[in-house]
């Protein structure tokens, strides 16, 4: 067989082979290469001929190639050696070797593993990147890795498979929040199993775990014990990995420390559940506002306002409506301009058209889940209904002003007043004029009719008086059966022309007690702002005139 053709093949082959090819000596001298060569570092084939390769050896590489190459002079064949060489830019191209001696030459085919290399330096930053990010979380992470990989799926004896993975599904990694979030060492969790972590009831543990590996994923709260002993609350996210054929090869967990959150959540509820169950209970209705608009009203509001809370809640509105027509913008007012608190009494009027009266008090509250600083100021208030209590003041107030027979004001409430329309009408200059009224000859009407019968002949005297006065007079009982009327920017002539009047119907009037007709007069006597620089001097002018009125024959006024 002739070596020739041989040689052209060979030679064929040496120039088309895609991988790195070549021969060189042991002085370490190119003497063939390739074509590959050429298209891997750029130069000419001429180029590496006959080149020193160590020229283009990395500097960092060149102590490890030299080692390699006094193996291959010792006859020891070099496998997987991996070396940079320069490229014509500069730049360094990772080969990698298989070589071998044969009588005095070295024969090599090598690779360009740069863009391997690249995506395995790519790689393990990536790994890095994600420690750091495992070891510097705030969040305690975990790995928990099955010694082998199981099948999980609807045909798998689960029961079975479970008893495996409580043995063999340990905590392979753990990073420092974990730890410290268990007061615990490293040591104390590496190695654990599901038959360490569910000690105290491994049928629950295998149910859990049965769930989780049955979902692949689970979110839970737990309550967990640290190493010290305290206790917490952990939320934990667990996500099952799979292999490539779709078993289960582990677990990865992501857990928090939620206790002073759940506690906090616990301790809002609870005190909303004693806001709620006082709320419904009082009788004063509870009103929660931002604004103006109405955020919450206690139940005790249908009660007393007669309509449905949430008419209110939906629109504001209503809570106005039914406000009496005389308050509402004054109450609308208080609400919009008071943020700090107010107090207000006012009237609504209810469905079946009663009035009740509400008296309202509201203080400002602090809102510490609104930041914006534009939002309306909140405010809280009680608003209770005090018809019947306002009712009983009122009466309280009248007894205290007003005399008991005839309803008229009393001679206190009188000389309260006197002194301040006084000053008003000196203040002015306008005309005050003050008339005394005495019943002729009344001590006969009792002497003879009994003193029944005088009491209701002074009602009935009271109450004509009252009739021919206006609203603006202040008319009342002094004592007795004398009465004052204080005439407001009346002149004495006005005056005196009214009591004439008064007087007529007085004389015309016949008065009827138990069967008895009785007639009477009075006197009167009128002084005014003339007739003195006090009150009091008016005053004891309008008598003076009414004892003129007497001793002049009675049923007559001077003035
Ligand atoms: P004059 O014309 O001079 O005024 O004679 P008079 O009898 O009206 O006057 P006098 O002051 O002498 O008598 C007033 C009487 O009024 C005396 C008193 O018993 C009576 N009187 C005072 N207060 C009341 C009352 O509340 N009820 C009754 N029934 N009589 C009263
Ligand atoms: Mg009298
Ligand atoms: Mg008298």
């Amino acid at each position: 067989m002739s070596s020739v053709p041989v040689t052209i093949d060979l030679e064929a082959f040496f120039s088309v082979s895609l991988d790195l090819l070549c021969v060189a000596d042991t002085s370490g001298t190119f003497l063939r290469v390739n074509r590959a060569w050429s298209d891997t570092l750029g130069y000419s084939i001429e180029e590496l001929q006959n080149r020193s390769f160590m020229e283009l050896v990395h500097p960092d590489d060149r102590g490890p190639t030299l080692e390699e190459f006094s193996r291959l002079k010792r006859r020891e064949p070099v496998l997987n050696f991996v070396n940079r060489y320069r490229h014509r830019d500069g730049t360094y191209r990772h080969i990698e070797w298989r070589s071998q001696q044969h009588e005095g030459l070295i024969y090599a085919a090598a690779r360009d593993v740069t863009a391997a290399k690249q995506r395995e330096q790519e790689l393990h930053h990536r790994q890095e990147l994600l420690d750091l990010f495992f070891q510097q979380s705030l969040d305690g992470f975990f790995f928990m890795m099955l010694d082998e990989p199981v099948e999980w799926n609807s045909e798998t004896d689960k029961p079975a498979v479970m008893e495996y993975v409580f043995a063999h599904h340990r905590i392979t990694r753990i990073n420092g929040a974990m730890l410290e979030q268990y007061r615990a060492q490293e040591s104390d969790f590496v190695g654990l199993t599901p038959n360490d972590l569910f000690q105290h009831d491994i049928a629950y543990g295998k149910q859990v775990w049965t769930d989780f590996f049955d979902r692949g994923a689970l979110h839970l709260d737990t309550q967990e014990m640290k190493f010290d002993g305290t206790s917490m609350i952990i939320e934990g996210d667990y996500i099952c990995l799979y292999d490539a054929a779709g078993r289960i090869t582990g677990h990865f967990g992501i857990q928090r420390d939620v206790t002073f959150e759940r506690e906090a959540a616990a301790r809002l509820r609870e005190s909303e559940e004693r806001f709620r169950q006082l709320a419904e209970n009082i009788e004063q209705v509870f009103i929660l506002r931002s604004g103006d608009e109405i955020l919450y009203l206690s139940p005790a509001y249908e009660k007393t306002w007669g309509v449905p809370c949430t008419g209110c809640t939906d629109d504001s509105q209503h809570y106005f409506d039914a406000i009496h027509p005389d308050d509402r913008r004054r109450v609308h007012r208080l609400i919009r301009e008071n943020p700090t608190g107010f107090s207000v009494e006012y009237r609504i009027i209810r469905p079946d058209g009663s009035v009740r009266w509400i008296w309202e008090r509201s203080f400002p509250v602090r809102n510490e889940s609104i930041t914006d600083p534009q939002s309306a100021p909140r405010s809280a208030a009680i608003a209770q209904d005090i018809t019947e209590r306002r009712a009983l003041e009122i009466q309280l107030r009248d007894a205290s002003i007003r005399d008991p027979l005839t309803g008229l004001y009393n001679r206190r409430h009188l000389f309260e007043r006197l002194e301040p329309i006084w000053a008003k009408h000196r203040r002015d200059d306008s005309p005050f004029a003050i008339a005394i009224l005495d019943i002729d000859h009344f001590k006969a009407i009792n002497d003879r009719y009994g003193h029944l019968a005088g009491d209701a002949v002074l009602t009935s005297f009271a109450a004509l008086i009252a009739a021919n006065s206006r609203a603006y007079d202040l008319t009342a009982r002094f004592g007795g059966e004398e009465f004052f009327i204080v005439y407001q920017d009346t002149t004495r002539d006005q005056a005196c022309e009214l009591i004439r009047r008064t007087l007529t119907s007085v004389r015309d009037q016949v008065f009827r007690f138990d069967g008895h007709e009785i007639t009477m007069t009075a006197s009167c006597g009128i002084a005014d702002q003339d007739d003195g620089e006090s009150v009091l001097d008016i005053v004891a002018a309008a008598d003076h005139r009414l004892y003129q009125a007497k001793s002049e024959g009675r049923d007559r006024v001077v003035a």
